[in-house]
């Protein structure tokens, strides 16, 4: 069937718009998770919403599965490859790059699925900087689109990624083109602007999900503030966590601190810069306690590091509130204040300020060598901004790690009420006992998480089927959906655990 349908796509779109060479499908097939690698049984290259339109229709007529993704850089999470075995990769962002659009006055940029992080910011940059990106700390060369669909997030007052795109256009699984918000009236000019006008809304349905490929939307941008002033604190200890949270809770709460606020553990920042010292092991893993504190101290870290900032009109304005920030995480007796300037000169911390400041940076990518192999997972859950809760889980999480022989690189990325709590999972993809290993570790931190009452959030694609599968009530509804949406089940059916 996949034949058929490649010799169809051909005859309308031209040869170029296919590619199924065995390392091509090796290529896309790749990925860094613990599930393996998932081949597809072909790349196609669309150049057009149009193009999509065609490419679905005759995914429907010839049977076939599709992929769509934008630029593939979801790294941990599974790459280009898709979420079973032989669906085709669509590569939206190889020819569908441009910036349609870039509305100064009213801040957004309309985009297609191409336009990667690195691209908005030097298109911004060279229309005089008023305006700036949310960027993430992962790959430059994502996709701000992709990002925001997988909803992905960053670290500045706009880090809710999805949340930032307006007026969606989407082809479904039928071919049909819809697009959401005002934009479902043909050129109303409040379609970039205004999401919440008639009826119920669209678009979160296209998050996670498989219910269409969305071609274009507009992606809302800050006005670039003068001065961005950040401001860090190192505490010494692990146990320190639950004051930590307890203490950042009311400066996210009472809107002190714009930018949400990282607390990052020792690991999650040295091994940006290092790798794991097997010689001085002996060979044997987890990192000891007394080598993390020796990199810690060698890059300026506490056993967390809290970083944040604050904007404003010029570096002296914003004096006052960084007193006042220091003086309240002082107040703990614990804290050891780092300055503005000290982060900028620390490539470990300077990471955290650029992330504050919508710069693109692949320092954090480092964290890939830690390990040889190149294996990386992740594991998101979300954490109640209560102190003693936090504290539960890292506790959780470091038995579980440490059981399996794996550091514990966590990152909370704290707001008001929740915080994200980043578990990168490194590990050596190469070796297959470890891989197992990594497996068995991420079932164990799944599970004991979800009987305390905290679930996975967004998946990796060799997690996505089971997890739906322990939330049977969103199975259904979501099933079901599927069925409305796209009745052949052609769009990436399995991903998010949708069929
Ligand atoms: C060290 C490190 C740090 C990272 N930091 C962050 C971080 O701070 N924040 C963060 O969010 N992530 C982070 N990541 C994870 C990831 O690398 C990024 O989120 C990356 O931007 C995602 O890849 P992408 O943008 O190319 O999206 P893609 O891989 O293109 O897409 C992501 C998903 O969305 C779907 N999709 C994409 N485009 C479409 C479309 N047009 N229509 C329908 N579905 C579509 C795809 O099926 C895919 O599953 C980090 C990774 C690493 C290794």
């Amino acid at each position: 069937m996949a034949a058929t349908f490649f010799t169809a796509v051909r005859a309308v779109l031209g040869d170029d718009a296919i590619e199924h060479t065995d390392a091509i499908r090796a290529a896309y097939g790749s990925n860094r998770l613990p599930g393996g690698d998932r081949r597809p049984s072909g790349v196609v290259f669309p150049r057009s919403g149009a193009d999509v339109q065609t490419i679905v229709r005759l995914a429907n007529q010839y049977g076939v599965t599709l992929w769509p993704t934008s630029t593939g850089q979801n790294l941990g999470l599974g790459e280009y490859s898709p979420v079973r075995e032989a669906q085709v990769v669509m590569h939206l962002g190889r020819h569908m790059n441009r910036i349609v659009d870039v509305n100064e006055t009213l801040g957004y940029a309309v985009i297609e699925p191409g336009v990667t992080f690195r691209q908005l910011r030097a298109e911004l940059a060279s229309r005089g900087d008023t305006l700036m990106l949310s960027s993430t700390s992962g790959p430059p060369d994502g996709s701000v689109l992709g990002n925001a669909l997988d909803r992905g997030a960053g670290y500045t007052p706009h880090f809710d990624h999805f949340g930032m795109l307006c007026g969606l256009e989407i082809i479904l699984g039928t071919g049909e083109r819809i697009e959401t918000g005002d934009a479902a009236l043909g050129g109303a000019k409040t379609r970039h602007i205004n999401k919440s006008g008639f009826g119920p809304l669209l678009d979160g349905l296209f998050s996670q999900s498989n219910y269409g490929i969305v071609t274009r939307a507009a992606i809302w941008l800050l006005p670039r503030p003068p001065a961005i002033r950040s401001f860090g604190f190192t505490f010494p200890d692990e146990d320190d966590l639950a004051e930590i949270i307890e203490r950042v809770r009311p400066l996210k709460l009472n809107n002190v601190v714009p930018t949400l606020i990282k607390v990052t553990s020792a690991e999650y920042g040295f091994a940006t810069k290092e790798t794991y010292p097997f010689d001085r092991t002996g060979g044997a893993t987890p990192l000891p306690d007394a080598l993390g504190a020796e990199f810690a101290a060698k890059h300026g870290l506490g056993a967390w590091t809290v970083t944040g900032a604050c904007y404003g009109p010029s570096f002296d304005a914003l004096e006052p509130t960084i007193s006042r920030i220091r003086s309240h995480m002082e107040a703990s007796g614990k804290a050891t204040y780092v300055a503005h300037e000290q982060i900028a000169a620390n490539p470990v911390l300077k990471i955290h300020l650029d992330t504050f400041s919508g710069e693109p940076t692949d320092s954090e990518l480092g964290l890939l060598d830690w390990r040889p192999g190149g294996g990386a997972t992740w594991f998101l859950p979300a954490t109640p901004m209560i102190g003693a809760i936090a504290a539960e889980q890292q506790r959780l999480s470091v038995e579980i790690l440490t059981r399996y022989g794996f550091e514990r690189c966590v990152e909370f990325v704290c707001g008001p009420r929740a915080a994200r709590a980043l578990h990168i999972l490194l590990y050596d993809r190469t070796d297959p006992e470890e891989r197992q290993r990594m497996a068995d570790c991420y079932a164990a931190l799944v599970v004991a998480y979800d009987e305390r009452g905290y679930p996975i959030g967004r998946a990796p694609t060799d997690w996505q089927e089971r997890a739906m599968s322990r939330l049977p009530g969103l199975a259904t509804v979501t099933a079901n959906l599927k069925t409305a949406l796209d009745p052949n089940h052609v769009l990436a059916p399995g991903k998010y655990g949708i069929p």
